[in-house]
């Protein structure tokens, strides 16, 4: 990998090659990579493209044109406060504090805002999920579980080094056995690693009958097929010690991570059993999303999805004020994104038939330049931010800059824009 146009290229040499850094490309937040692993290649596609992005130059523009920076940040202030229906999202690959400014500007501009992460897309999931869950962190799987059940997941396409931090480490209890179920094996199938096929709309069924038979209550019996996998799977789930159910908010209605919610629920009454939800990690952008649903939980009382951000207290209207929803009906006329780009955003706003003001504070710029464009370009997020973010396991990994940077911080840029926000709005509101 090449140094960064925006960084001192002995910074990396000053540090030391193999110097430990954080990836920050999806909710894993790895700790365990080093300079001399992303120069010479990671192994894993999503990181190699988060520090990637470090490559490019940031730039400060208006409408096209080069700008200054504080001139263009003067200008997203008075956009944003023109804006009849501001939205706020992106996020998610930028730091905790980062993203608690992000929280202040939506309250001063009364925007929306909403980091596009699944589950705030999904009706059902986000409330009904989380009423007593029983969660453990994902160290807890590598070391104990002696029985990893995926539940409809895939996790090589969204966290790709998932299975080789916590799965294929021996436990401390012995070996572990693995079951996938659902369309794919997130392993080889072997004596070790079994796969049965289930179908996506049987999950849920499946789910119900599992957990029928660990509190030994009869069940409808609705297919030969599906029974004959629960019992194998009850038997599996007897001999073990110790099972952790890993799963994803990818589907939409929700009702298969409250089936398995209960079932969970239900065993864990008689061994040590815990559920991993991961989330779709390509398609976010960055892998802070635990850390933008609890910033906006902490501030507004629910994870995004929020339509109009109040600090007196928000709506909460998954599948409704969701950032892709409010882009494809069209009501939001300005919208600030936060650091990179999420692709389904980006596609929408490709697509999108009617132009809206966008605001981009970022180390790189996909989107092409239009009339209502304003960029606010900062130091590289992979290689130049300090902070912290949040694993979706609830864990605080704090990032490891390994190059300085001659760009200002996006904590900068987004407390400059602050700052010219609040100016303005006094101004505005003098007589
Ligand atoms: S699995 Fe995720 S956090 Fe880990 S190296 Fe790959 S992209 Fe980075």
């Amino acid at each position: 990998m090449k140094s960064s146009n925006n960084t001192t290229p002995d910074a990396l040499l000053d540090e030391g090659h193999g110097k430990p850094i954080v990836c920050g490309g999806c909710e894993l937040l790895c700790e365990d990579l080093t300079t001399q692993s992303i120069q010479s290649g990671t192994g894993c596609v999503l990181a190699d493209n988060w520090f990637a992005h470090g490559e490019l130059q940031p730039e400060s523009m208006i409408d096209e044109k080069n700008t200054p920076l504080t001139e263009a940040i003067g200008m997203a202030a008075e956009r944003l406060l023109s804006a009849k229906r501001p939205l706020i999202t992106g996020l998610v690959s930028t730091t905790i504090d980062t993203i608690q400014i992000a929280c202040a500007l939506a309250e001063r501009t009364h925007a929306a805002i909403d980091a596009n992460a699944s589950e705030t897309s999904i009706l059902t999931a986000p409330t009904a999920v989380r009423v007593g869950d029983v969660t453990a962190d994902f160290e807890e799987l590598r070391d104990r579980a002696d029985l990893a059940i995926f539940w409809g997941c895939d996790p090589i396409a969204d966290s790709p080094r998932f299975i080789e931090r916590f799965i294929q480490p021996v436990p401390h209890n012995g070996v572990r056995r693995t079951i996938s179920i659902g369309p794919t094996p997130a392993l080889p199938p072997s004596s070790h690693d079994l796969h049965f096929p289930v179908a996506e709309n049987q999950l849920v069924s499946l789910a119900r009958i599992v957990q029928a038979q660990v509190e030994q209550k009869a069940t409808n019996r609705p297919s030969g097929a599906l029974e004959s996998i629960a019992d194998q799977l009850k038997k599996s789930i007897d001999t073990a010690h110790c099972i952790g159910f890993i799963s994803t908010t990818t589907e939409q209605t929700g009702l298969v991570s409250w089936s398995l919610s209960h079932l969970i629920r239900s065993l864990a009454h008689q061994k040590p059993s815990f559920g991993i939800r991961l989330n779709a990690g390509t398609a976010t952008g960055g892998g802070n999303c635990a850390g933008a649903s609890t910033v906006c939980t902490w501030r507004f009382g629910s994870p995004g999805a929020i339509p109009y951000a109040s600090i007196a207290g928000s709506e909460f209207l998954p599948a409704e004020a969701d950032a892709q929803r409010l882009i494809e009906r069209n009501e939001v006329d300005c919208m600030l994104i936060i650091g990179r780009i999420p692709s389904r955003i980006e596609d929408l706003l490709t697509r999108s038939p009617q132009p809206k003001t966008v605001i981009h504070v970022s180390d790189t710029f996909p989107l092409s330049q239009h009339k209502n464009s304003i960029r606010l370009g900062c130091a590289s997020l992979s290689h130049s931010t300090e902070g912290g973010m949040l694993r979706s396991d609830g864990r605080l990994i704090s990032l490891q800059p390994f190059a300085t940077s001659q760009q200002p911080s996006i904590q900068k840029v987004l407390n400059d824009l602050l700052d010219q926000v609040a100016v303005k709005t006094r101004r505005r509101s003098t007589p």
